[in-house]
């Protein structure tokens, strides 16, 4: 396990040898990887004896609101007053989960200008040289596993406690879909296997993230897939679209539809999945593939997007229909490269 360069980690020390102010910041809607790298950091920092700040863009769900130091986040949709104060205290700052700034959404032009030192710790490809110190591979499954790594190597094993691991497990679990997908490398599990030695309980960690939906969810989710599922299997691709008025229908509550893009990848066939969520303004889109098929790509060049190969995103200013319409007539082009790599259809 070196994944990082002693160089890196070299500078990264002589930052912190300079300053006791410091801000952790992730990225717009954070996921599980997000929060549980930020509050990793969080608590390894506060051990250290600095004065940490973590804030994120916007809220996130309830079943990411349990881990330690949870209540310490800041939220700048909730507070901006603060959020920008904290921000401007800030004498240097952790950059945590995303590779481009836009990923901030309305704080992206104040951290741009943020005079404190930079440091980006993430795993996603070709991230946009923003940061002083750049800590980036994407030979790992995750934030949290490659922050293990990093604190590992400035502190020891011993400065990893439970909070910490705890942090960082879920953050492993999360961005693995429960060790589905982006987890074929051993490091991972060697990861794993250290966090869990720090007395973490991982089926409570699994119960408090994945058994901890509403009843509204789970009947929303009941009926995407017998409503508003589309297979097309021409094309080995299916899609859910979801509008204001069913999300009202069932109480949508923030990612109560998080991990639906996900079924229609079990259908025999189907290796590319899509989710579209109308929100006040926008389309919000999620993508997943299975093996070679670049969902990023896809995502960057019609949906102003980006993301990993199996895991993007991006959004759609035209109204659902339109943007529902956009999506297949993109198809046919794909027809190829989407087929060419059927997982299933080889037998
Ligand atoms: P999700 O579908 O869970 O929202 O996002 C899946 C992955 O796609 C995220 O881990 C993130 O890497 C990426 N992603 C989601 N939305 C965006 C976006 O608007 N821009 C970019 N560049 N990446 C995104
Ligand atoms: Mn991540």
């Amino acid at each position: 396990m070196k994944r990082i360069k002693t160089q890196s980690i070299d500078e990264i020390q002589k930052q912190l040898a300079n300053v006791q102010q410091i801000l952790i910041m992730t990225h717009y809607n954070p996921d599980g990887d997000a929060i549980g790298s930020s509050l990793g950091l969080y608590h390894f920092l506060l051990a250290a004896g600095y004065r940490v700040d973590v804030v994120v863009p916007n809220d996130y769900p309830v079943f990411l609101q349990w881990m330690p130091g949870n209540d310490k986040i800041l939220m700048a949709n909730k507070s901006p007053q603060e959020a920008l104060e904290r921000i401007e205290q800030a004498e240097l700052i952790f950059f945590l989960d995303f590779n481009v700034l836009d990923r901030l959404q309305e704080l992206e032009d104040t951290l741009r200008e943020a005079p404190a030192p930079k440091i980006l710790i993430d795993h996603h490809p070709n991230p946009e040289p923003f940061a002083d110190i750049l800590i980036s591979t994407t030979q790992v499954s995750s934030t949290s596993e490659l922050l293990y790594e990093l604190l590992v190597s400035m502190e020891g094993e011993q400065a990893i406690d439970r909070n910490i691991a705890e942090c960082l497990y879920a953050g492993i679990m999360t961005d693995t879909g429960s060790f589905s997908y982006n987890s074929s490398l051993p490091d991972t599990y060697y990861v794993v296997s250290r966090l869990i030695e720090k007395g973490i309980d991982k089926d409570r960690i699994y119960w408090r993230v994945y058994d901890n939906y509403s009843v509204d969810r789970m009947r929303l989710l009941g009926y995407c897939l017998n409503i508003k599922l589309k297979v097309l299997p021409e094309y080995g691709a299916a899609y859910i679209s979801i509008d204001r008025t069913e999300l009202e229908r069932f109480n949508y509550r923030p990612g109560d539809s998080e991990g639906f893009v996900n079924y229609p990848l079990s259908i025999h066939g189907v290796m590319f999945s899509v989710i579209f969520i109308q929100q006040e303004d926008y389309v919000k889109i999620s993508f997943r593939s299975k093996g070679d098929f670049y969902a990023n790509r896809f995502a960057s060049k019609h949906f102003g997007g980006g993301g990993h190969k199996n895991a993007a995103g991006g959004y759609s200013d035209l109204s659902m229909e339109e943007t529902l319409e956009k999506f297949e007539s993109l198809l046919p082009e794909y027809k190829t490269q989407l087929l060419k790599n059927h997982l299933y259809h080889e037998d």
